[in-house]
């Protein structure tokens, strides 16, 4: 598993497969409700985690004030407040995410989210070509899924966002982590499975064939970018023509 943070990316592993003409096109995920079932964070978490950071800071905020810090925004208005409190925003935001993360992975030890009964296709996936792991999700969380789950030499790269402003705001449907996951794995054609709109949106600025999983949660979504192809669970991939499956 390489996982490229900053910028810094390795081709490592299952990688260079894909490096030749006429080898199998890699596959890269999503992972919120497309591998790790649930859609997204917790919003309790990010009040958790913004709360453990103002601790940390020593500071003391108004009620308003700490709003604006609990809410999942990278903004303006958050850097204000930071600013009224006489903290630096952009560490106010790195202890942030990584209290995230923390209470995130806590509560994935405890069995909170499960994998998806299809992600057991993933191994089979992984023989034939290489898989990517590309998430909005923070970095120290999607990793953390990736070994924890033991997928971590399934998956040849994998990639969530870094935890600066800037990282925020590289998120899907902007297709910079995806491109950045192509460079790693050194290809530049793929497939790319997600749930939303915006994953299919990031998908097709990065080159990439967009794959829609529906769920129950997405089950009447029209997504205005249409899909590749549509599939109810990971295994669907195991046999997709559009990956020359049967
Ligand atoms: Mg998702």
């Amino acid at each position: 598993m390489t996982t490229p943070t900053e910028g810094q990316t390795t081709p490592h592993g299952t990688a260079n497969h894909a490096s030749g003409v006429g080898d199998p096109d890699p596959i890269l995920f999503d992972m919120d409700g497309v591998i790790l079932q649930g859609r997204r964070t917790d919003p309790e978490i990010y009040v958790a985690a913004a709360d453990r950071a103002i601790a940390e800071f020593d500071v003391h905020p108004t009620p308003d004030q700490q709003a604006v810090l609990r809410s999942h925004r990278c903004d303006e208005v958050v850097a204000s407040v930071c600013t009224a409190l006489g903290i630096e925003y952009e560490a106010f935001w790195r202890h942030k995410e990584r209290h995230a993360s923390e209470i995130a992975n806590e509560r994935l030890r405890a069995g909170e989210r499960a994998l998806y009964d299809g992600a057991s296709a993933l191994d089979a996936l992984a023989e034939s070509r290489p898989l990517a792991l590309v998430s909005n999700n923070r970095h120290q969380t999607v990793s953390f899924v990736a070994e924890y789950f033991g997928l971590d030499e399934t998956f040849a790269v994998v990639r969530g966002r870094d935890p600066t402003p800037e990282g925020f705001h590289r998120r899907k449907p902007d297709p910079f982590y995806l491109e950045d996951a192509l460079d790693a794995l050194g290809v530049t054609t793929g497939v790319y499975v997600g749930d939303r709109e915006k994953d299919l949106r990031a998908a097709s600025r990065a080159g990439l064939e967009g794959v829609l999983v529906r769920r129950e949660f997405n089950r009447d979504e029209t997504p205005t970018t249409a899909p590749a192809a549509e599939i109810s669970s990971l295994s669907d991939l195991l046999d997709l023509p559009l990956l020359g499956g049967r």
